[in-house]
């Protein structure tokens, strides 16, 4: 058997990694890759293998980095069934459908400025009628029940404690036909232990090999546990000052932590119960919708904190419906907090919450989530003075805060514990994780395991 990474390789978006076995093609994540526009679009649109040889696809989690091209491919010719969870196949069905509306006002944006540039992508990378043909090929299957997906090829999907539905994919391969099973996992994104909300990763205790994700494989995250009180501080801080408390979030998981976080603070009467919370964005408000159906994934923490109530129905909370709705916003008067998104602040409504309430120095930003590079996010991260939005220079007056004990990814520690009790190891190939991260991970695991390790090549294939 062979794998190939196609993507989330030597980086951390685009996650697609090919394995081929018993005369088929399985595609491990099918996931968009995300960086600057002709790039991007050019890595999207083209294929480095022909999308109707593939048989299946074994998707880890709903993140458009790991879901976000599946259009494309079936687009392309893809005709086979794509497996994950029951929950990522919910949360893929409204946000592949925001995907597609991305991609289509994205290409709209370059044909109305660059009307002229040949090199410029006017045609969207799909459209929603793609994301809706890629929907229907779609299969959710409950974690921890083995299914077939080839021919000597099971899947079991685990928790991955990530985000909700996030699976690590447990493939037990005989590709020899003589019953003798070889062990594959890929981690998809590993989460964090302790995570609100989800369950904690699964351990694995035995596999041959492992294609693990080392986002932070050299880095350390301030505990989970300071995030909530750090939250608690900084609103009343605000209140006393009489501001507003803007939030930009991620839609998928962060949003609902905060909302957790929340509801939390109130019933411990940490913060005022009379607060008004908004969650000002569609994608959020469908998404959370179907954290509150999926009951059965959440952790024996929120279950004994909740008991038979649901942590995202609140009387503060109010999800906004429309574009009016949104704008009447600004004419509140008093605090409340404001989570928008997109999170890194490059799309969506949080422009304009920032673009209102920048300047009046009675306001706070608070940062929970990663700002990329020459994002909106970023800038202020940095600490810049002057904020560009929509065109125009804002002095940014508000308070800034930053607080990095919201990420939903495993760190350094969270990896080598996941690891190390692992039997069996024979080979681990690091990927999603830029060389910085992978190769002092890869050096650890050697030393700790005596596995061989590889921090995977784009397009180079490895025998298994
Ligand atoms: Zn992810
Ligand atoms: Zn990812």
């Amino acid at each position: 058997m062979q794998l190939t990474s196609y993507g989330a390789a030597l980086e951390v978006t685009g996650s697609q990694h090919l394995l081929e076995v018993n005369g088929k093609k399985i595609l491990l994540d099918c996931g968009l890759f995300q960086g600057r526009r002709q790039e991007s679009f050019d890595k999207n649109s083209l294929f480095s293998f022909e999308p109707s040889e593939i048989d299946t696809v074994v998707l880890s989690h709903a993140h458009i980095d790991h879901s976000g091209n599946l259009p494309t491919l079936v687009k392309k010719g893809f005709t086979g069934v794509i497996y994950c969870t029951e929950a990522t196949q919910s949360l893929c069905e409204v946000m592949l459908l925001d995907s597609a509306y991305i991609q289509e006002s994205d290409a709209e944006y370059m044909a109305r400025k660059h009307p002229d540039t040949a090199l410029t992508p006017i045609e969207p990378l799909y459209i929603h009628e793609d994301a809706e043909l890629a929907l229907k090929s779609f299969k959710g299957k409950p974690y921890d029940k083995p299914f077939e997906v080839a021919p000597g090829v099971t899947v079991t999907f685990r928790e991955a404690g990530h985000v909700l539905g996030a699976a690590i994919v447990v493939l037990d391969i005989d590709d020899a036909g003589d019953g003798k099973k070889k062990r594959l996992v890929f981690t998809g994104d590993l989460g964090r232990y302790r995570l609100p909300i989800i369950r904690d990763p699964y351990p694995i205790d035995q596999t041959d090999y492992l294609l693990c994700e080392s986002t932070y494989g050299n880095r350390t995250h301030d505990p989970i546990e300071e995030g909530i009180p750090a939250l608690a501080r900084v609103i009343n801080r605000t209140i006393k000052r009489g501001g507003k408390i803007i939030i930009p979030a991620f839609a998928l998981e962060r949003s609902q932590e905060l909302i957790y976080s929340l509801h939390i603070l109130i019933h411990e009467k940490k913060i005022p119960d009379n607060l008004p919370i908004y969650l000002d964005s569609p994608l959020a408000n469908a998404i959370t919708s179907i954290f509150k159906q999926h009951v059965e994934l959440y952790d024996e923490e929120i279950k004994k904190e909740f008991k038979n109530h649901n942590p995202f129905i609140m009387r503060q909370l109010r999800q906004t419906a429309d574009v009016e709705e949104s704008k009447n916003l600004n004419h509140f008067i008093g605090p409340c907090i404001i989570i928008s998104a997109s999170g890194m602040c490059e799309a969506g409504r949080i422009r304009h919450h920032l673009k209102n309430n920048i300047e009046d120095p009675k306001n706070t930003v608070v940062i929970v989530g990663y700002m990329a590079e020459n994002t909106l996010g970023r800038k202020i991260v940095e600490g810049n003075k002057q904020i560009k939005i929509f065109d125009h220079m804002y002095k940014m007056n508000a308070e800034v805060v930053i607080m990095e004990a919201f990420s939903a990814h495993a760190d350094m520690n969270d990896l080598d514990g996941y690891i190390k009790p692992i039997n069996s190891l024979k080979k681990v190939m690091l990927v999603h994780g830029e060389i910085d991260q992978s190769e002092p991970f890869a050096e650890r695991i050697r030393a700790y395991t005596g596995a061989e390790t590889i921090v995977m090549k784009p397009q180079v294939t490895i025998d298994l």
